[in-house]
């Protein structure tokens, strides 16, 4: 068993920190700033820290992955150029030590991701809270920050009426646009445009998409998952799986691919996804199966007996594809391998798991600082940066940089 180590509390230097916002990247940022001699004050709206990491420990805290450093660089896409320095200072390997160093100990899973071995988020929270007290750190929970005041100090709303607060260095890490009930509201967005700062809006991702399902499909297929299949949007394919919902399709397939769908959807107003049923057939293959003689069997025994169809996938075959394509195993052998599926539009931004949009890079100099007020750092999902799921989201939270002050 891994436990514990207590860090020792710096000579302090003189200085002072305050963090507004007590997700993951608010609480990595006070623990630096703590460790640094900094005297630091945390503020948190809510009545206690990290709800939505404790949300995200709900079905296994993925809080990192386990492939090698340039590919999982790559996740960030656009943002890559950005938080490369900063990940390659405190990157998988990194997290994975620090979880250590709290008594947390994680492994790799089938698919690379890294999770705690207790898979919940609530052992690592408890540990670092604790960590962070022993450094010192103040924590006013209930303390909703609502702006700057003339004399350039933090406004907060308490139970008790407003109070104001300055610091020689202030670290906004209030979180994107989605799941609101747990802290994230992303009203600060207004209060930072107001301050002449660009946010860009917040957009849903890894998010699920509404289809204009028949009642049938729904009756039929609501809540089973489509596995082993490829989903095509534009130039991106995925393989995995998916789960059929009463409104359309999400599940880990569904988020990987979800940035490219939304983006077609919102530049066309159209966005169409492409299944293969049968990713390790060929065409040709999938063709000679669907041509031998089907006897008396329905056409779904057919499926299931030559390919091995279940009856979700051929219930989808049946829901988009017209009847006398049914009939002909070439053009059913197309519709099997190019299955297109028509997205109303993304679920709304609040289910996401995430969300894209967020204060502006050209706001922030290297080291996450406003440019336009020096002595505030913009930290975590507020920033524009989006990833996938696999434990980059938090990854990208615990950014590394060196403050200016
Ligand atoms: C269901 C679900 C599952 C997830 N699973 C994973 C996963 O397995 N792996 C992964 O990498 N990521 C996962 N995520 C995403 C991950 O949890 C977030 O990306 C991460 O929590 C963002 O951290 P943050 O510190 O930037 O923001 P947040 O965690 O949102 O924290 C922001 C904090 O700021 C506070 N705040 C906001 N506004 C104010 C204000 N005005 N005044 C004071 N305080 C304020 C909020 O209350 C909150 O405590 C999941 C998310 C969800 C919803």
């Amino acid at each position: 068993m891994t436990t514990a180590s207590t860090p020792v509390k710096p000579a302090p230097n003189g200085k002072t920190a305050m963090v507004i916002g007590a997700g993951p990247a608010g609480l990595m940022a006070a623990e630096r700033f703590a460790g640094d001699g900094y005297a630091v004050t945390i503020y948190e709206g809510m009545p206690s820290a990290g709800r939505k990491f404790l949300m995200a420990g709900k079905s296994g805290l993925n809080i990192t992955h386990g492939e090698d450093l340039e590919t999982f660089l790559t996740r960030y896409g656009a943002s890559r150029a950005r938080l490369e320095p900063h990940l390659r200072k405190f990157g998988p390997a990194q997290i994975r030590d620090w979880c250590a160093g709290l008594g947390i100990e994680t492994f790799v899973g089938s698919s690379g991701r890294v999770f705690p071995t207790a898979m919940k988020a609530s052992p690592l929270l408890r540990a670092w809270l604790r960590r962070l007290d022993g450094l010192g750190c103040v924590i006013h929970y209930r303390h909703y920050w609502t702006g700057w005041n003339a004399a350039g100090q933090a406004v907060f709303k308490t139970p008790d009426g407003d109070v104001t607060a300055d610091a020689d260095i202030t670290i906004l890490a209030l979180g994107g646009g989605s799941w609101k009930r747990l802290g994230s509201d992303g009203k600060w967005m207004e209060i930072l445009m107001n301050a002449g700062i660009k946010c860009n809006p917040f957009k849903p991702a890894n998010c699920g998409f509404d289809i204009d399902w028949t009642d049938h499909l729904i009756d039929k297929c609501a809540g089973s998952p489509v596995k082993a299949v490829t989903l095509t949007c534009g130039p991106q394919t995925v393989r995995g799986e998916f789960v059929i919902s009463k409104t359309g399709i999400e599940g880990s397939a569904v988020y990987a691919i979800s940035a490219t769908l939304r983006d077609q959807w919102l530049e066309t107003g159209v966005g169409t996804l492409t299944l293969d049923l049968c990713p390790d057939r060929t065409l040709d293959d999938v063709t000679q199966r669907l041509s031998k003689p089907r006897g008396k069997n329905s056409l779904g025994n057919h499926l299931r007996k030559t390919l091995g169809l279940d009856a979700t996938k051929t219930a989808l075959i049946f829901e988009v594809t017209p009847r006398e394509t049914l009939n002909e195993p070439a053009k059913l052998a197309t519709a099997i391998k190019n299955l297109p599926l028509k997205i109303k539009k993304p679920r709304p931004i609040d289910e996401a798991i995430s969300t894209a949009g967020g204060v502006a890079w050209e706001e922030l100099d290297d080291n996450f600082q406003l440019i336009k007020r020096p002595g505030t750092y913009c930290l975590g999902e507020m920033i524009d940066w989006e990833a996938p799921t696999g434990g980059y989201l938090l990854s990208g939270c615990f950014m590394k940089f060196n403050a200016a002050v």
